[in-house]
């Protein structure tokens, strides 16, 4: 295996991500369990909840009662969304260590999601940012369909980085550039990281938040890793999906993308045998098989340690 050429820091959003569009609404109960088995696996972040009005994204609801609930690991950061002012003011209040806000670089797809224009967003994200910092939370800030919209098509580089701009100029600590519907490829993941880092400069995390619609998912994240981003999204098993993008399917999951760069090279800090056995859990939940593959091939090379 080859030395450790860099550490990426890998944020688990399968109780956020990976359930807002499931068929069957998991329980509050349900929900807690999935963070604290996930809180024990060594990663370092979880997107735990979001706080979206539950009328439009029923999976989400009880967010509170989600934060109230878990047992908190001081070794992790627990994140919430926020789409906008009222649930940015919701996380807030609810204990988040990290607040994530989303800016979505198309209108339409902004439109669709926030139920707002880019603008508003924008300018309840100002409203926002001092108050969230001031509570001492983090604020990492999310560029939504940056590699595509599935209402509008091709995204410009320019939009992308004139929103990141904006959400760092208000105090954005880190930008994650989000492969919403997987339309991306590998060149245009290396172009895009090259160009917003040296828009917002190395003071600033970045990172992907990846799927794997169209099967690019993990090539992309090779070739993030690649061009120096800092943290990656991922969900337990590749569950996932989102509820206002037509054909969107699951992020990539945690515990393949945790053994493809642990074998590149990186360190997570994430042991991917108790991943492993949270994706084999969270399975039961599921009327299929879940799209992670390493849950099913195992890790590699401690096979051949076995047979040894
Ligand atoms: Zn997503």
């Amino acid at each position: 295996m080859n030395a450790k050429v860099g550490t990426i820091e890998i944020c688990e959003v399968g109780p956020r991500d990976g359930l807002q569009s499931e068929p069957r609404l998991w329980s509050v109960e349900e929900r807690i369990e999935l963070i604290d088995k996930l809180s024990a696996t060594g990663v370092s972040r979880i997107e735990a909840v979001s706080f979206v009005n539950p009328k439009r994204v029923p999976q989400m609801g009880d967010a509170e009662a989600v934060m109230a609930g878990i047992t908190r690991n001081n070794a992790v950061i627990y994140a919430g969304l926020a789409l906008n002012a009222r649930g940015a003011d919701r996380a807030v209040d609810a204990g988040v260590d990290e607040l994530r806000y989303v800016v979505v670089a198309s209108e339409t797809f902004n439109q669709k999601n926030q139920g707002t224009t880019i603008e508003k967003t924008l300018a309840d994200y100002r409203s926002i940012a001092s108050r969230v910092r001031e509570a001492g939370i983090k604020l990492s800030c999310t560029v939504g369909a940056s590699f595509g919209c599935p209402f509008e098509g091709e995204v410009a580089t320019e939009d992308v980085i004139n929103i990141a701009n904006q959400l760092v100029d208000g105090g954005a600590l880190e930008i994650g550039l989000a492969d919403t519907i997987g339309a991306a490829v590998p060149t245009q993941i290396s172009n895009l990281i090259t160009k917003v880092r040296m828009a917002v400069g190395n003071g600033i995390g970045l990172g992907c938040h990846l799927h794997n619609t169209r099967n690019t998912g993990f090539a992309n994240a090779a070739a993030a890793a690649t061009s120096g981003i800092d943290f990656l999204d991922a969900s337990i098993g590749g569950i996932g999906g989102c509820p206002f993008a037509p054909q969107a399917t699951g992020n990539i999951a945690t515990e393949d993308l945790c053994f493809m760069l642990r074998n590149m090279g990186f360190a997570t800090g994430v042991d991917i045998e108790k991943l492993i056995a949270v994706s084999h859990w969270a399975e039961q939940f599921f009327d299929s098989p879940l799209p992670g593959q390493v849950m099913k091939a195992g890790l590699f090379p401690e096979v051949v340690n076995l047979k040894a």
